[in-house]
């Protein structure tokens, strides 16, 4: 290559200038010109730091995955496209035929479809168990369980996992647990530190915190991350440079995020308990929830504080007939939006949302009725965000 034409293509890649730019750059190159056939090798066989495809790894993941790191003081990171890609990732990296799987019987109904009718496909047998009675996961812990997985606060009724007792019990057997922390983010838990071998994050929800981008991360310690790159890059697990890089912009806000809508939830909590329309009201922070003390213990924000999340779940004096007056009572100032972890606050309808495919039986079990209603607290005022809920609830009396 001539001097000139070199100059020009080094040009094209490196804005030179005197000053740095404050906000870190997009990088949406999907291939990075390489300078000679061993470079090539040694990039593509990892031995050499740095990029040469994107489906292996870019610089704008590897901003966020250094963000995730921190946060949840992990040795390994790694970013994926949704956060069910973070649980493929998991299972993928961990799991392998003839292998057992011990299950939280309140997963994220889409993890339970992987865990149970996906992963069966693969011969990987699954049991699910309601992993907060600690004595009945040791009963269905077997020789050949390899993972155990929870969430630390499981949706709708926000039952807290005890992260500690579930990492003694999984190791005792040699097996490893996988925390989904989606509800509670790393301002609030960090499960690594309590005992868990590996985190999943949907960080679509309350990380990103923005309901503009799809993007997961599983973190993890060393010593069960053998095969986790080759399997995200193998199985195409990849996330975008643009949503990593709003991502970034998200986790940016997220302690405010967190601690505002978090002190919010509880104040709204505390006005709710006792209301004629209310007839059950689940939140971890208030004084007689049976989850209180363990959420007191596993959960501290940065400044030391013990908070209890953005989410809270109740059941209206009524059936669908009151759902729908409820619903419409809101909107359009709270939507109904089934997600969560927005700026603003959203509700959700449990029974013909997330657990729909479920029979009635089993959604009675779970306590999860017509009526149950779950917030997702935004970051407004605590005094808009009640009168709203008030104006529905007076709806239905
Ligand atoms: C949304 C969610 C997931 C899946 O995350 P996606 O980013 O939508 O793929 C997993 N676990 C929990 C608890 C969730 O709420």
């Amino acid at each position: 290559m001539d001097k000139e034409k070199k100059t020009a293509l080094a040009n094209d890649k490196v804005q030179v200038a005197a000053t740095a730019a404050l906000v870190p750059p997009i990088y949406p190159a999907t291939v990075y010109a390489c300078e000679s056939p061993q470079q090539a090798a040694d990039l593509l066989a990892g031995n050499t730091e740095g990029f040469i495809y994107s489906r292996d790894g870019h610089p704008n993941s590897d901003m966020l995955a250094e963000q995730c790191k921190a946060w949840h003081r992990a040795e390994q990171a790694t970013i994926t496209g949704s956060g069910m890609a973070a649980l493929s990732l998991a299972l993928l990296s961990q799991l392998q035929q003839g292998d057992h799987v011990l299950i939280s019987h309140q997963l994220y109904g889409r993890t339970l479809s992987l865990f149970t009718t996906e992963a069966a496909r693969w011969g990987i047998e699954s049991t699910e168990v309601d992993t907060c009675d600690l004595d009945a996961v040791r009963t269905a812990i077997r020789d050949t369980t390899q993972l155990v997985i929870a969430e630390t606060i499981a949706n709708p009724l926000l039952h807290v996992a005890d992260i500690g007792g579930l990492a003694e019990i999984a190791h005792t057997h040699a097996a490893r647990l996988l925390i989904d922390n989606t509800f509670a983010s790393p301002v609030l838990c960090r499960p690594l530190e309590w005992g868990a071998d590996l985190v999943v994050e949907s960080m679509t929800k309350i990380m990103n915190g923005h309901s503009d981008v799809i993007l997961g991360c599983l973190c993890g310690k060393s010593s069960v991350w053998d095969r986790v790159p080759l399997a995200a890059t193998t199985w195409g697990l990849f996330a975008s440079p643009h949503s990593c890089w709003l991502s970034m912009r998200g986790m940016a806000t997220m302690d405010l995020r967190v601690r505002q809508a978090s002190s919010t939830a509880q104040e709204l909590a505390e006005r709710l308990v006792g209301h004629s329309a209310i007839r059950e009201l689940h939140y971890p922070g208030l004084a007689d929830n049976p989850h209180q003390r363990l959420a007191q213990k596993q959960f501290s924000t940065p400044g030391g504080q013990s908070r209890f999340g953005s989410m809270l779940t109740f059941r209206l004096a009524g059936d669908m007939g009151a759902v729908e007056k409820f619903i419409h009572a809101l909107a359009p100032e709270i939507p109904f939006c089934p997600s969560l972890g927005d700026l603003k606050t959203t509700l959700s309808h449990p029974e013909s949302t997330s657990h729909r495919e479920l029979s009635p039986s089993q959604r009675k079990q779970l306590g999860i009725h017509s009526g149950t209603i779950r917030l997702s607290v935004g970051i407004e005022q605590a005094n808009e965000i009640f009168a709203h809920v008030e104006r529905g609830l007076e709806a239905i009396c």
